[in-house]
């Protein structure tokens, strides 16, 4: 597949429309323009790639609505060489979203197939993430951490404590939570012991799994 000035078009629109629904911050709007979303997707899906919404990548999985990974990326706040923790590969997208801002990305997906695959795709694409794993992202990455951000791209049916754990003083956890509906929850850790809550709204996620590998 390639990309072509029709699909730098349909991005435009698209970017158009997220700043619409309220995303603000230009370097994400900027993002949008860029990555090239029908590449991250099956090419029978192509056609739809820059609508405002999420589709089936294979295992069960689908990519997030492009307006959710803005939104996700905004509440994360990401500065330039920032350390960020994501949970949830799928098809890499959010990933591109986090590096094209900078961030040094750690990512996490257990689904084997999808890892398998996203792997070789991003770096195709010139996306370098810091480590790809496979794993149970309810363990986080104690190795690696603490982290300026963590962003959660399943549905979570609780916050994992070792999430909260792995944040720096000052840090971000961004996590939607709830079974077949979820609350985006916004954690900010303010010291060792106090974190601080915020709630954004209800949104659509596939569920967080426990790992059964
Ligand atoms: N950010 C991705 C979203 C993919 S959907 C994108 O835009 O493409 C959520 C992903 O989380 C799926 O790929 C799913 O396999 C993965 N996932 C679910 N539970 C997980 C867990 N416990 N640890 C790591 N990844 C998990």
């Amino acid at each position: 597949m390639k990309d072509t000035y029709r699909h730098q078009g349909m991005r435009n629109k698209l970017a158009g429309i997220v700043q619409e629904k309220g995303i603000s911050d230009k370097r994400i709007v900027n993002a949008v323009k860029k990555i090239p979303r029908h590449l991250f997707m099956d090419s029978s899906f192509e056609d739809h790639a820059y609508q405002d919404k999420a589709f089936p990548i294979g295992a069960s999985q689908t990519i997030s609505q492009p307006y959710t990974v803005a939104f996700q990326t905004e509440l994360l706040n990401i500065k330039k060489g920032d350390t960020i923790l994501e949970i949830g590969t799928g098809s890499g997208y959010q990933t591109a979203m986090l590096l094209e801002l900078g961030a040094v990305v750690y990512t996490i997906e257990r689904q084997k197939e999808l890892f398998k695959k996203t792997n070789l795709f991003l770096p195709k694409l010139g996306y370098k993430p810091k480590k790809m794993i496979f794993g149970d992202g309810y363990k986080g990455l104690p190795d690696e951490a603490p982290f300026d951000g963590i962003i959660v791209t399943a549905g979570a049916p609780f916050v994992p404590k070792p999430l909260m754990a792995q944040l720096k003083v000052g840090g971000r956890l961004v996590i939607p939570v709830g079974d077949a509906v979820q609350t985006m929850t916004l954690y900010t850790r303010k010291s060792p012991k106090e974190f601080e809550k915020h709630e954004f709204g209800e949104f659509r996620f596939v569920p967080m799994l426990e790992d059964r590998n």
